[in-house]
């Protein structure tokens, strides 16, 4: 069932990415990327059947906590980056994958192995004697069996974007059993348009497919293994449609007006993105310490000469030596924390998209 209007679609310039949305209101930045600017298109697309979907019912603010703790570790972040920020620039989008519904009929060949106990005995010298000890082990007996596999195989996962950012990374794992048949009443919607194409999709759900009829013929010879499967088969009857689920996508400026994204999987409560320290807020601080370091030296140097005059002055000039040497290592400190903290954050995604 399709209900996207083919009117609204947009598409980021960086990562090529296209969107389709119910809406002419679409998120900016990119939220596959992260890239300023996305812009609609002139580009004509025939949405596929979409027929399941994984639910969702969370909201954006049942992510406060999730990204209080995930921004926390970082040091002189930028004004932006903040709970309330986030969760007002929150936005659920669509992720889409494959599902193929196919007849297929082939020979097959394997090798499938079947558990049996062996019984035998441990020995072992205890106290002067011998004793014997019984041991049950299992064994698997390995044949070789063939067959004729001919059935009805529906909603195969295929990846349906080839893209690989943080969004792959944290959609992995989420559990496609609790998809539910896809309903048009759900509003609003913004789908990123597959970039595999359904013969590519076909291709690639064959691995998933070999899997399930793997599993098949395991059972059917009822061994507890299988290994080396093999299949000739012949595929008729193909039907694509798509299962779609939920990320939410977030984003905030930098003191220098670049947008950094951070993604969220509803399901398993995963979250990455982007953590940025700012180099501004933290050379601020880094500008106060020097101040007070060099306040600090003048100081030091000006009781170390009135220390000749009068001698316990020279405790002081020692504390403020202190407090100069420590003052100018915070300051150098917090020069150098920002580009080494964004550098182990570094966007590798965006580096692939430039490609
Ligand atoms: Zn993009």
């Amino acid at each position: 069932m399709t209900i996207l209007n083919p009117e609204y679609i947009f598409g980021c310039p960086q990562c090529k990415v296209l969107f389709l949305s119910d809406t002419d209101n679409i998120v900016s930045p990119c939220p596959v990327c992260g890239f300023a600017v996305v812009s609609k298109v002139d580009f004509k697309y025939q949405t596929p059947n979409i027929e399941l979907i994984l639910p969702d019912t969370s909201s954006p603010q049942s992510f406060e906590t999730l990204i209080s703790e995930f921004i926390q570790p970082t040091k002189f972040k930028p004004t932006r980056l903040n709970c309330e920020s986030l969760l007002r620039n929150m936005k659920k989008i669509y992720f889409p994958k494959w599902l193929l519904d196919v007849s297929a009929q082939g020979n097959w060949n394997a090798t499938v192995g079947f558990d049996y106990q062996v019984e035998s005995a441990k020995e072992s010298y205890q106290q002067g004697q011998w004793i014997s000890q019984k041991v049950n082990e299992t064994r698997t007996n390995w044949e070789h069996r063939t067959g004729l596999l001919e059935n009805t195989y529906n909603n195969i996962l295929a990846d349906a974007q080839s893209k690989d950012n943080w969004i792959t990374s944290i959609i992995k794992h989420s559990n496609f059993q609790k998809s539910e048949v896809y309903s048009s009443t759900l509003k609003p919607l913004v789908l990123i348009i597959p970039d595999i194409t359904p013969d590519q999709a076909i291709l690639n759900a064959a691995s998933n497919l070999k899997k399930v009829m793997s599993t098949e013929c395991q059972k059917a010879c009822k061994a507890q293994h299988i290994k080396s499967f093999d299949i000739k088969n012949n595929y008729t009857n193909h039907n694509l449609s798509l299962l779609i689920f939920p990320f939410f996508h977030t984003w905030y400026q930098d003191d220098e007006g670049n947008p950094h994204s951070i993604w969220i999987n509803p399901q398993t409560k995963t979250i990455a993105g982007d953590r940025h320290a700012s180099t501004k807020s933290a050379s601020k601080y880094a500008m106060i310490l020097f101040a007070v370091s060099l306040t600090s030296l003048l100081l030091t140097v000006l009781s170390g000469f009135l220390s000749a005059a009068i001698p316990p002055l020279i405790i002081a000039a020692f504390l403020l030596l202190m407090v100069t040497i420590i003052t100018a290592g915070v300051g150098f400190y917090c020069l150098i924390y920002p580009s080494q903290w964004n550098k182990q954050n570094q966007k590798y995604w965006f580096k692939k998209s430039a490609d």
